[in-house]
């Protein structure tokens, strides 16, 4: 059989925009990098595939070690289906009009086959749902009776008690029904993608937001590399929709703007300079008391899969946390959940310990850390927290950016660009699960920058007239 052409991922690129599927098959060399956040989703998908597996046990694996035995893995998967002994295949591959799937999981039901795609997220996006579709319409190509089509996705109101309970860890939905209705769509759209394959150049296909949706694409460096610094597409403060209807639309936004901040933001956005109401701002620190501030870091971690009993799937975990107090001879505390597995009243000690020694403590966090801080039990109530990045929405900040939430590190690089960058969070949590011991002195490290940096951050603020 002729290699294939698409590939479940591929297939979704076309989905997204023709022309990052061309990019992808034909120039790879201008691909982004791949961010450290991509890398972990990439990993968590697969460790959650292989533990759905244990429900169906004593099944063949078929994954391929490279994509040179992809061929050999889909002969193999086709003799083991006549094959009566085998009861379940994992990472089943199959090939049909010119593309190829891998599929979680199959299990032989009398005559029928039930097949398994297993998601690590808590509920089904669209993107999940074609990718579905498209496995559904190779197996039908392949003539395999299914008695149906599953997706299985995490249950967030799972609790672990005692042991994992994969029957109420999974939750099941059946897709069958809908992927047979939209089997021409799916169709087609394969034919849409294997056309584009067959282009001499890059088809026209102008930015928008499906750079962004539902998946930040790997070619915006190259796509974007002509948008000026100033243009509307970086006024971060609104919604990347409404910034493509103004940008689509050419809009003289001086003009029409009614809103005093958003004209004044637009202003800063064309000097490529950020903007802060400074009377705002200057208001809201003024019920703080600033005397002697503390600068959190928190490294969190969000486990698909619970690992301690009373916890649910991505429930936040603190696994670190830096505490920076200039007033206090430049002092520099760590707190480690060495486990890795859950927060006790250890967190709560070190943050009230911390509290002692401070008027304030201040953090930049974009990850619901208020979550956890709630669960703790005797934690003081009295802690003043500022989190810095209410603090700036509050003052309506703007900085030239995409991201309508960004992180510490954005702000830094165009702040500050004659520091150093931060090491991103999802390096260091991938540094601290998988080699603590070794990494353990690395990730201090990078934490106390990160404490420094909104110590610069916020002594910046404070000295803007
Ligand atoms: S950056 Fe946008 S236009 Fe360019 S390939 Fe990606 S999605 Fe398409």
């Amino acid at each position: 059989m002729a290699k294939h052409l698409l590939s479940k991922s591929t297939y979704i690129k076309s989905l997204q925009c023709q022309k990052s599927l061309y990019l992808h098959k034909k120039r790879p060399f201008l691909r982004d990098k791949m961010s450290a956040v991509q890398l972990a989703k990439f990993r968590r998908g697969t460790a959650v595939g292989v533990l759905a597996r244990d429900l169906f046990p004593g099944g063949i694996d078929m994954t391929p070690k490279s994509p040179s035995q992809y061929q050999a893995k889909r002969d193999e998967t086709l003799l083991a289906l006549q094959n009566p002994e085998i009861s379940a295949i994992y990472e089943a591959v199959f090939q049909y009009d010119e593309v190829l799937i891998m599929l979680d999981i199959l299990v032989r039901e009398g005559d029928k086959w039930r097949a398994i795609e297993v998601k690590s997220s808590r509920g089904l996006s669209d993107t999940y749902l074609q990718d579905a579709y498209l496995q559904y319409y190779v197996l039908k190509g392949n003539h395999i009776q299914m008695l149906d089509f599953e997706l299985f996705y995490l249950n967030e109101e799972y609790v672990l008690r005692d042991e994992l309970n994969l029957q109420e860890l999974f939750i099941s939905q059946s897709i069958m029904n809908q992927a047979e209705e939209v089997i021409d769509l799916t169709a087609l759209q394969i034919k849409n993608a294997k056309k584009t394959l067959q282009l001499t150049k890059s088809p026209e296909v102008p930015i928008g937001t499906h750079c962004y949706k539902p998946y930040p694409c790997d070619f915006i460096g190259h796509c974007w590399k002509n948008i000026p610094q100033n243009s509307l597409l970086y006024l971060s403060s609104e919604k990347l929709e409404q910034r493509f209807e103004w940008y689509n639309q050419g809009v003289a936004l001086h003009e029409q703007s009614e809103i005093l901040y958003l004209k004044e933001q637009i202003d800063a956005l064309n000097h490529n300079t950020y903007y802060l109401n400074k009377q705002i701002f200057q208001e809201a620190i003024k019920s703080f008391k600033l005397t002697e501030p503390t600068y959190l870091k928190f490294l969190v971690h969000h486990a698909a899969i619970p690992t301690v009993s009373g916890r649910k799937p991505y429930e936040a975990i603190v696994l670190a946390v830096c505490a920076f107090q200039p007033h206090n001879q430049q002092q520099q505390i760590f707190y480690w959940n060495n486990t890795g597995q859950s927060n006790g009243p250890e967190l709560a000690d070190f943050l009230n310990q911390i509290w002692l020694n401070s008027s304030c403590l201040i953090m930049y966090e974009n990850n619901k850390l208020d979550v956890v801080t709630k669960k703790l039990s005797g934690l003081n109530t009295e802690i003043q927290w500022i989190n810095y990045t209410d603090l700036l929405d509050s003052a309506h900040f703007m900085l030239p950016a995409i991201e309508e939430k960004y992180e510490l590190n954005t702000l830094q690089n165009k702040l500050f660009p004659e520091l150093k960058p931060l090491k991103e969070e999802a390096w260091l949590l991938k540094d601290l699960l998988e080699e603590p011991e070794k990494n353990n002195s690395k990730v201090n490290f990078q934490l106390s920058q990160y404490c420094q940096s909104l110590h610069k951050l916020h002594q910046y603020f404070l000295a803007v007239k």
